[in-house]
Formats: structure tokens, sequence, C-alpha cells
């Protein structure tokens, strides 16, 4: 059977062919199936999730990010109050001190951006960004305090279902391994490859089942290699592979590359 031979690290890395990405995406769809989320419509709140999921799990932030809503009815509510308040309702999140601080700038940048149009200096609302150019919303965005490409992504197709991909540190690395994107590059980079290999309408796929990938098979440390769906198209399998002990005799185990 063929094995992938493909350049995988930074400094010799090919943009993959259409096809092979297709390949790949097909196959992560069998396993991982099509994921299903319709836009939620509210960007700041896809803001103040990407702040509270920072160091922390996703059942964590959730807690925070509850607390924090049943706190304060409103966004400008969270704005205007004294930091402590906000410290306190978002604790479970951890570094509420940190968190608290910057969810606070943002709101406020927010409402004070000179250059607004007047609808947004009147309410803390974020919803022009769905009929702005997509450039322009994602150039405000990243212009925010502590927001960066991956924020901004996040907030872009989460929340409008617009034409962007987060590239996170689960999906970065699985594309790297799996020769997407290279191993060693800005975030920007890193963004503007993902989207260039990304169709319209295929982002949350693609994003979701990645990062699916990485949690459960294609680990940080010591990916599972060996029980890999993708491993036949994998051109870092064969060097994981090596670093395994040997199997033993009489062992079930299939050389994936055979
Ligand atoms: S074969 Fe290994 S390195 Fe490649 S995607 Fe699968 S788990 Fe990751």
């Amino acid at each position: 059977m063929r094995r992938y031979r493909g350049a995988v690290n930074g400094s010799s890395f090919q943009t993959p062919r259409r096809a092979r990405v297709l390949r790949i995406r097909e196959r992560l769809r069998t396993v991982y199936g099509t994921p299903q989320m319709r836009p939620h419509g509210d960007a700041i709140a896809e803001l103040v999730l990407t702040v509270l999921s920072q160091s922390t799990n996703d059942r964590n932030r959730d807690v925070a990010y509850l607390r924090l809503r049943a706190r304060f009815a409103t966004w400008e509510q969270v704005r205007d109050a004294p930091l402590a308040e906000i410290e306190e309702a978002i604790r479970p999140g951890g570094i509420s001190r940190i968190k608290s601080a910057r969810i606070q700038a943002i709101l406020r940048a927010i409402s004070s951006d000179g250059d607004a149009p007047r609808e947004r200096e009147r309410a803390l609302s974020l919803e022009w960004l769905a009929r702005a150019p997509l450039a322009q919303a994602r150039d405000y965005l990243v212009g925010l305090p502590g927001v960066g490409r991956k924020t901004a992504a996040c907030v872009l197709l989460f929340a409008y279902g617009l034409h962007e991909v987060p590239v996170d540190t689960h999906v970065s690395r699985v594309a790297a391994r799996l020769g997407l994107l290279p191993a060693r590059a800005s975030s920007r980079e890193l963004h503007d490859r993902m989207l260039a290999l990304t169709p319209r309408g295929g982002e949350l796929e693609l994003h979701v089942n990645l990062l699916r990938h990485g949690r459960r098979t294609c680990h940080a440390r010591g990916p599972a290699c060996e029980r890999c769906a993708l491993a036949r198209m994998c051109p870092s399998a064969a060097r994981f592979l090596a670093r395994r002990p040997a199997q033993p005799r009489g062992s079930t185990a299939k050389a994936i590359t055979a």
C-alpha cells in the first residue's frame, strides 16, 4: 500500500493539493460526522467566552460564563461593574483577576471606538460585523485589547457563520502532522493558509473535526497513530510509530503503512 511522502516541516513545506485536502476532510467526516451548529449571533458573548476559555477546560469556562450572565443582565452592566464583582462571578474559570480586567477592557474598547459607526456608539453591540466586509470585521476584532487572529476567527465563524477557521493548538498540531499547515508559522500565516484550504461552507466542519481528532487521537504527546483512521495518508505516522516499543511476538497489531 502506498505511503504518503510529504514535507511536514516549515522549511520544506509544500501547500497540499486540493484533492488531498478533500480526502482528509472526507476521512475525518467518516470518523466524526458533520458538526451541526447554527451561528448564535452574539459576537460579544463569543469574545467573552474566548477570554474565559484561556487556561481552563470547557466545563469551568461554561460555569464562569453562566455565573457572569446570571449576575449581570446586560453587557453594559458587565462593562460598568466594579472589577471585583466580575472577578467574583467568573472565579470558577481561573485567573479571574486577569480575565475580568480583559473582559472589561474589551467591552470598553467596543464602546469607545472613535472610528465606529454611530450605531455602535449608542449600544454595546457588534451586530454590524455580520454585514461588514470580512477583512474589515477581522481587522476591527484584532484591534481590540488582547484579541488575536484565533479569537477573531471564533467570533466571525461561531457568531455569524462567516468564512473563517479558528486555528487553535489542536487544529494547528494535527494539520501540521498531516501536512496541511507548516509546523512553524505565525498565527496570521496559519489562519491565512487554513482559509485558503477551506471551501466556503466547510469552515465549521474542518475546524471541529481537526479539533476532535487532536483531542481523541492525535495527542500532543504520544499520538495514537496505531489506531488512527488517517494514518495511511499521514506523513508523520511512520516517524511516531518508529518511536513505539517493539510489539510483542504474536501481536495482532497491523503495520499501518504496509
Ligand atoms: S497518524 Fe498519528 S500523527 Fe498522523 S494524524 Fe494520525 S495520530 Fe496524528
